[in-house]
């Protein structure tokens, strides 16, 4: 029996609602292990030496199949489906953010970040673009510059009106930096949806946060305090809560890759704020040094998505409503069955545990064999453009399945399409 090759996910205890704001939904699908079945699906991984892994998926299906470990064994091996959140292969997401409208922004970075085919957010001022109130006498790259980066594909976000700290303004002024920033910026930038807000100086309450759900579809915040690491895992991130990087005066580019990797490997979402670039301002840093960094990130470009904050935010909520169901055909063949709408494209990557994972292949409703990674007991594939389901399926003389596993496999797929994973009895799932 294979032992568990990887660390079990720090927090199994996932049932929590989250909030996706403005977009007509109040509560995130619930994934993984329901509260108190944790116990049991640990009790069973140390009992069968069966993977969980829980954490990155959007669909957990406790369903068992056959053959495999089950084999003379008379314990149905599970079959579990993982929907990775980014793109293609990539292993997390950068979002590389600016705040506060500085000349540099538009007439500097923007065209860096277009040398490696990345496209920023920046979040603006807007009393600094109209250089008004006690933004008349600073500086800000021209309207006109900053409209051509945004038909460039650069994502404009709001910073409010005036930059004051929205928990200090009352409800009706909070209400007016959030809807009139957001009016003004449509109104500058034609065509382009304004969603993503950064706090004035990373400042927030449940009150602005409760304001600003209903008009962005974001809320960005700076580092969490007391120097922990910005963490924005995918699926337990609140969308009005987003924590990022400072990239600051001080900082060397190995620091800010130290964080891009450290992503990679937590398959999270770094979020990157920059400041002042080689111009008067608050966290300065050089053009030279961000060069370097963005090297960088190009030289990961099989790893990580860098993408603008509503870009990642349209991902996740759509990854968020995406499951697949495992159903049984015949004791050699499960039907993975994508639920909803199919795919238009080619680019969710899937992961399927089930063991022994060498004799498992996955083929098409025509017959074709899918391509198939296999990588730490896990098979890792691209679910085909406009296909509702795929097969999984061995060869039958492997199958070594008991006739009455099948009633516990329906019992379990049922469990899962009430997103009560785990409340299936142990004896039925494992
Ligand atoms: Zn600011």
């Amino acid at each position: 029996m294979t032992t568990v090759e990887e660390p079990l996910p720090f927090n199994l205890d996932l049932d929590v609602p989250r909030v996706i704001p403005g977009r007509g939904r109040n509560e995130w699908r619930r994934a993984g292990c329901a509260r108190g079945s944790c116990g049991r699906i640990a009790a069973a991984i140390r009992r069968f030496g069966v993977r969980v892994l829980l954490l990155w998926s959007s669909t957990v299906t406790c369903a068992p199949a056959v053959g495999g470990a089950g084999i003379g064994t008379g314990s149905p091996p599970t079959v579990e489906t993982h929907i990775q959140p980014w793109p293609g292969v990539a292993r997390a997401a950068v979002s590389i953010t600016f705040d506060d409208a500085y000349p540099s922004h538009a007439e500097v970075a923007a065209p860096m970040l277009e040398d490696h085919g990345f496209r920023g957010t920046f979040y603006l001022i807007v009393d600094k673009l109209f250089q008004r109130g006690k933004y008349r006498r600073s500086p800000s790259a021209s309207i006109e510059t900053w409209q051509a980066a945004a038909r460039r594909g650069h994502e404009m976000g709001s910073h409010t009106m005036t930059h004051e700290p929205l928990d200090e303004l009352t409800y009706d002024q909070a209400r007016t930096e959030l809807h009139d920033s957001r009016e003004a910026l449509e109104n500058l930038f034609v065509g382009m949806d304004v969603v993503s807000l950064a706090y004035p100086f990373s400042r927030t309450d449940a009150l602005v946060r409760d304001v600003t759900a209903g008009i962005y579809t974001s809320g960005r915040l700076g580092p969490p305090p007391e120097g922990a690491v910005p963490h924005n895992d995918p699926l337990q991130l609140d969308l009005l809560k987003l924590e990022s990087m400072f990239l600051c005066t001080g900082d060397s580019p190995a620091y800010w890759n130290e964080a891009v990797e450290r992503a990679v490997q937590e398959q999270g979402w770094l979020i990157e704020t920059l400041h002042a670039m080689d111009e008067d301002g608050f966290c300065r840093i050089s053009a030279v040094d961000f060069a370097a960094h963005l090297a960088h990130l190009s030289s990961l470009a099989d790893q990580i998505w860098v993408a603008p904050v509503s870009d990642v935010v349209r991902r996740l909520e759509h990854w968020r409503n995406q499951t697949i169901e495992a159903m049984p055909r015949s004791d050699w063949r499960v039907d993975l069955v994508w639920q909803g709408p199919p795919p238009a494209a080619s680019d969710w990557q899937i992961t399927v545990h089930i063991a022994p994972v060498d004799d498992w292949r996955i083929v098409d409703e025509d017959g074709r064999q899918l391509p198939v990674r296999r990588r730490h007991g896990a098979m890792h594939f691209t679910w085909p453009a406009r296909q509702d389901r795929v097969i999984l399926e061995t060869d039958r003389e492997s199958t070594g399945v008991e006739s009455g596993s099948w009633g516990r496999m329906k019992q379990c797929t049922q469990a899962a399409a009430a997103r009560r994973y785990g409340s299936c009895e142990a004896s039925a799932c494992w």
